[in-house]
């Protein structure tokens, strides 16, 4: 028997509008790359929106259709992410860190027409301007006055919201229709787009608003370090408008002291990043001797949050919320806030490394772990296997590209994370690593990131990776990768007496190399790739 209940569409458009009636003094506050704050309202949000989204119909777009975006974390952006889909048509973000030649074959790929660029990312454009697909209309996120400074061809975003109507009677669609498409960074081969739908989109808002929600609400304020250009902010721009949450944008300035002086003036209560930001700003925190003023939650995720980064942030007060997810899964799949009776009945340290796992799953999400013949493992917090996921926002296929969806699905239709990890009895996930980061060592796996976890704690060391180097008897070994914290170099046995409380001997990274940075992929985390290349010939002596 069918339920009796009326059954209306999930769309985005519908979390802005019920953001600009019941938060409609929560505000955007955005860094502008024109060097100034800005700030306004969600209903303020709503009104540009609409002008937008005539816009962009009176420029040719149909539903269905793919609209680029190459932009910073700021308000125009948000308008886009809302103006385009509400149309009916597809939000492409781009992240402007991806090679020339990852641009240009996502661009084709996705057959964008349209393509809205921030000012700074105008000469990207420009450099590639003779292998862009035809036809593509590039509209600068600027003012009329500023169009001077651009080529003629370019139209300006503010003279197209100028000149259209507010009023608009936003499309009914089916909950299914895609409202937004992204390539992961490609670190192996060609990037693969995941295309999320209104209903994906709105559900994983829900979940957000839910399961993260601790710091989000009428009165809070949330900084997304992690780009609008890249997995949807891990959904802030849809969770922070139905939350009444105010959304701070910080713009290009992404380092330490700008981060620093943007929270503390605004009152920021909590900021999402990936680790490699935190850095930064934990190092001005230490020059400043203390944290921004209102500054209660991190929210650490893209990769491992190291235990020292979360003990200093949790002894300076500031809750850690450590994440896990994928461009696939829209993207968060875990979190970390513990419950009430953990926080009550676990030690401070026993806290610490319950949040050195990646959290539980979040509403609508599962997870299983499948031995190498695809059988399920239990969740004893021993076994470790490959992590399979399913749910309401995870892809069922990747954009346009069959080879990649047949190798990523298992026959009962979950999607293959590519990560090892262990699950416990009470659903905290554990990740090892990426398989492909995995080092294979005479048939005895070894994790990068419990390595990298432990030596990240020496105060002699400011940033590090392990990778797997070739060897002839072991097949590989781990290479340590050291960015030193001031002059002198931490020593081999320095390192290993330290890890040799948390690992076993034969673990050791056999030895140690010095970089004065690491290479970053384009989603801002390092780029084991790149090292891997860099040391494909070392020699193990
Ligand atoms: P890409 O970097 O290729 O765009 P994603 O941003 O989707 O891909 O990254 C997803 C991957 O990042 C996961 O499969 C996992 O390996 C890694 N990752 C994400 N969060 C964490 C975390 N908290 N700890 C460890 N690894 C993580």
């Amino acid at each position: 028997m069918l339920g009796q209940m009326m059954h209306r569409d999930l769309s985005i458009i519908e979390i802005l509008k019920f953001a600009a009636e019941n938060h409609s003094v929560s505000e955007v506050v955005s860094l502008r790359t024109e060097g100034d704050v800005h700030r306004y309202t969600y209903s303020d949000c709503l009104v540009r929106v609409s002008k937008l989204a005539n816009a962009i119909l009176n420029l040719g777009v149909k539903k269905g259709d793919r609209v680029a975006t190459l932009a910073w974390n700021g308000y125009r952006h948000l308008e886009l992410y809302y103006a385009i889909s509400g149309v009916g048509a597809v939000c492409h973000t781009i992240n402007p860190r991806l090679s020339a030649e990852q641009m240009l074959y996502i661009l084709e790929h996705a057959g964008d027409s349209i393509l809205f660029v921030d000012t700074t990312f105008v000469p990207i454009i420009e450099k590639l301007a003779s292998k862009l697909p035809k036809n593509l209309v590039i509209i600068v996120m600027a003012s009329s006055e500023s169009m001077s400074n651009f080529s003629d061809e370019y139209l300006s975003y503010e003279t197209l919201i100028t000149e259209s109507s507010q009023k608009i009677i936003w499309p009914e669609l089916p909950e299914n229709t895609a409202a937004g498409l992204c390539y992961t960074s490609g670190t192996t081969g060609n990037p693969k787009g995941a295309l999320y739908s209104h209903r994906s989109t709105v559900l994983h808002a829900l979940t957000i608003s839910l399961n993260m929600g601790l710091f989000l609400g009428n009165g809070m304020k949330v900084l997304p370090v992690v780009p609008l250009f890249h997995v949807n902010a891990w959904g802030l721009p849809y969770a922070a408008p139905l939350t009444g949450t105010s959304l701070i944008f910080p713009g290009p300035n992404l380092d330490g002291a700008s981060l620093f002086n943007l929270m503390d003036h605004e009152n920021v209560n909590s900021a999402w990043g990936v680790p490699t930001v935190w850095l930064g700003l934990l190092e001005e925190i230490r020059n400043q001797g203390k944290a921004p003023s209102q500054f209660q939650n991190v929210v650490i995720g893209g990769s491992a949050a190291p235990k020292s980064m979360i003990e200093e942030f949790e002894g300076l007060g500031i809750t850690v919320c450590h994440a896990w997810g994928m461009t696939e899964m829209s993207p968060v799949g875990t979190q970390g806030f513990l419950p009430q009776p953990m926080t009550k009945l676990l030690s401070s340290d026993e806290q610490i490394l319950k949040k050195c796992n990646q959290g539980r799953r979040v509403f609508g999400v599962d997870l299983k772990i499948v031995d190498e013949k695809g059988s399920s493992l239990p969740h004893d917090g021993e076994a470790s296997g490959e992590l399979y996921v399913r749910g309401n926002a995870i892809i069922s296929g990747y954009y346009k590209n069959e080879q990649s969806t047949e190798e990523s699905f298992d026959k009962e239709g979950w999607f293959g994370t590519g990560d090892i990890a262990s699950i416990t009895s009470d659903g905290f996930l554990n990740i090892q690593d990426r398989a492909k980061d995995l080092i294979k060592s005479g048939g005895e796996w070894i994790s990068s990131i419990d390595i990298e976890n432990v030596v990240m704690g020496h105060p002699k060391v400011a940033n590090c990776a392990v990778i797997a180097v070739s060897h002839p008897k072991w097949e590989e070994r781990p290479l340590l990768v050291v960015v030193s914290n001031g002059n002198i170099r931490v020593t081999k046995q320095e390192i290993d007496d330290l890890l040799l409380g948390h690992i076993a001997k034969w673990q050791l990274p056999d030895a140690i190399e010095f970089l004065d940075a690491l290479p970053l992929t384009a989603t801002g985390k390092v780029s084991k790739l790149t090292l891997r290349e860099m040391f494909a010939n070392y020699k193990l002596t």
